[in-house]
């Protein structure tokens, strides 16, 4: 077990650690290569006789980081040092045990990224990912299926060979495409053939929508087809839009940790403002972790600083995991039998005393 040092601390509260502890979760949006411990990274360094020139923990600066680039080529690091089927099977099995079952989550949709790992050919990364999550199932119980990210900084071409890939080498346990990477460079228009071969072809569709305009989230919705949106913080800003959100039940799968380092959801002020926006407005969000390690944070800390910063408390999160298993991908079967689990555990959550009220003056 490694001790994940936080990169947003909050007061020491036993009640509100005991709480979001135990609070079911379900994970929609979590990266593969974002999951990847420190120690983990040195090892396969070492595997692969890759000089990093520094240790992993300088590499993980959490919080740090100069901006989106700098972050995104950290991950370039990782992601170039995941290469065979052991390695593929032991990163997704401690994302989702250390990383997942022990944090309480039920069910974990893993966001893959292949042009993430240069040269791998698809079959690979498939062969060592579905043998990991069959050994951490298991051991843990945790169920995972799999979603293949676009890398939206490449042509609008090489998405479509992306989903080519996913089609022809189809498996059950992959149930949709997500779109990733700096969405400045691009824009998600770019993608619309993809999208389309992947709907003809069955397959789910999320994208991210981080740091665009609220009209990126129209263009997914429109478009691309998608069925849920990765971040989506600017929806807000547009009343009639939220308004079409909240009425469709869109999903919004937000981050607060990651998007708060990265002020996508607000001023980076650790209020988690935009999120509580969100939720107020009855959107249909979601918590998760993003890039855990990488951002000092792991899905209890996730849930840990909303209690902190909106007084939130085990009904109100635990309303955002029964969002998460409307928003999951699972046919409806496999829904009732995960929000059953979700409502057991949520039973034996012990609840933290109401936050303090603010002075009305
Ligand atoms: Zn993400």
């Amino acid at each position: 077990m490694t001790l994940t040092v936080h990169s947003t601390p909050t007061p020491a509260d036993p009640a509100i650690d005991a709480m979001v502890a135990a609070l079911p979760k379900v994970s929609l949006h979590c990266h593969l290569i974002g999951s990847v411990a420190p120690g983990t990274v040195l090892d396969l360094a070492r595997k692969h006789g890759v000089q990093l020139g520094r240790s992993a923990e300088e590499l993980y600066e959490h919080g740090s980081y100069e901006d989106l680039g700098e972050f995104l080529r950290v991950l370039d690091v990782v992601g170039s040092l995941i290469r065979d089927p052991d390695d593929f099977a032991r990163v997704t099995y401690e994302s989702l045990t250390a990383g997942g079952a022990a944090h309480g989550v039920l069910h974990r949709e893993v966001h893959l990224s292949p042009p993430g790992h240069p040269g791998v050919p698809y079959p690979t990364i498939l062969e060592g990912v579905l043998a990991g999550a069959r050994d951490a199932e298991a051991d843990t119980g945790i169920q995972a299926r799999f979603l293949v990210g676009i890398c939206r900084e490449r042509s609008g071409a090489a998405a479509v060979e992306l989903v080519e890939q996913v089609v022809a080498h189809r498996v059950d346990e992959v149930l949709g495409i997500g779109l990733d990477y700096a969405e400045v460079n691009g824009p998600p228009g770019r993608f619309v053939e993809a999208y389309r071969l992947a709907a003809r072809s069955g397959l789910r569709r999320t994208a991210h929508s981080e740091s665009g305009p609220p009209d990126h989230v129209r263009v997914l919705l429109d478009e691309l087809g998608c069925s849920r949106v990765d971040h989506g913080y600017h929806v807000v800003d547009d009343p009639e839009l939220t308004a079409r959100c909240v009425e469709e039940r869109v999903p919004f799968t937000c981050t607060p940790v990651s998007s708060d380092i990265g002020r996508y959801s607000g001023s980076g002020d650790g209020s988690h403002r935009r999120i509580a926006e969100m939720v107020d407005a009855g959107l249909l969000v979601t918590i998760d972790s993003d890039d855990p390690p990488m951002f000092g944070t792991d899905p209890t800390h996730d849930h840990r600083v909303l209690a902190h910063a909106l007084g939130w408390r085990r009904d109100r999160l635990a309303d955002l995991t029964r969002n998460a298993v409307e928003a999951c991908w699972l046919d409806d079967t496999d829904k009732a039998a995960l929000l059953a689990r979700v409502e057991a555990q949520v039973a034996v959550t012990p609840d933290a005393p109401p936050a303090p009220q603010e002075d009305p003056a």
